[in-house]
């Protein structure tokens, strides 16, 4: 009888890659694809499947972003036509732009344990951005947004206990972390190397710009 692997784990399973898709979990000898890759000969070719057609890299690539946000294929063809319209590597400014989705920088900056558990969070309304209640997952930070929790005891220990479960975090360099508040400023925007997400960005643009 096969393993019984969270549909998280059997997302990253059919990609053949670690997606990050249950938090800290994912960070641990736990994950089921770092389980698996022990668990293979040295030299084995494992059970990655072939590149396949031209066409099916490509979407599956696409596919790998789309998992790995949690964003549905409207949503993502809208980010592809606002990159396609801004200046710079169309592939780099379309990963950037979904990195700046509120419920990424709230999972970035560890007050949620996964992108899911953040978008829960923000929807609940215990996330304010300059002072505002902002329940929408897929609002988009900017240089200078100020990224508050909830004035309430309720709302501040939930992101505090996340916080105190991982004492050796530290946030990434756009993102200036508060952990006592609990609060935040982006104070740049993210870089390619931000996005810890291997996948070839080119192949994205190929297949959305058939
Ligand atoms: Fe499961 Fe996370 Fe590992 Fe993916 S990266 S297999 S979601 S534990």
């Amino acid at each position: 009888m096969g393993r019984n692997l969270g549909s998280s784990c059997k997302l990253c399973r059919r990609e053949g890659m670690k997606l990050f898709l249950k938090g800290i979990r994912c960070e641990t000898s736990k994950c089921a694809i770092e389980r698996r890759q022990k668990s293979l000969a040295p030299g084995m070719h494992g059970w990655r499947r072939g590149r396949g057609t031209d066409y099916g890299v490509r979407l599956r690539e696409k596919q790998k972003v789309k998992r790995y946000y949690g964003v549905g294929e409207a949503q993502f063809m809208q980010y592809f036509e606002r990159a396609e319209k801004t200046i710079g590597n169309t592939g780099e400014v379309l990963l950037g732009l979904i990195e700046r989705r509120l419920d990424n920088v709230v999972y970035k900056l560890n007050f949620a344990p996964s992108r899911k558990a953040a978008r829960q969070l923000i929807a609940h309304g215990h996330i304010f951005v300059n002072g505002k209640k902002t329940d929408v997952p897929s609002f988009m930070v900017k240089i200078g947004d100020k990224i508050t929790v909830k004035k309430n005891e309720k709302s501040k220990n939930r992101v505090k206990a996340q916080l105190e479960s991982n004492p050796n975090f530290s946030a990434q360099g756009w993102l200036q972390l508060d952990v006592k508040e609990p609060a935040a400023t982006i104070v740049s925007l993210p870089s390619r190397q931000d996005v810890q997400l291997a996948i070839e960005e080119q192949l994205v643009v190929e297949y959305c710009s058939r």
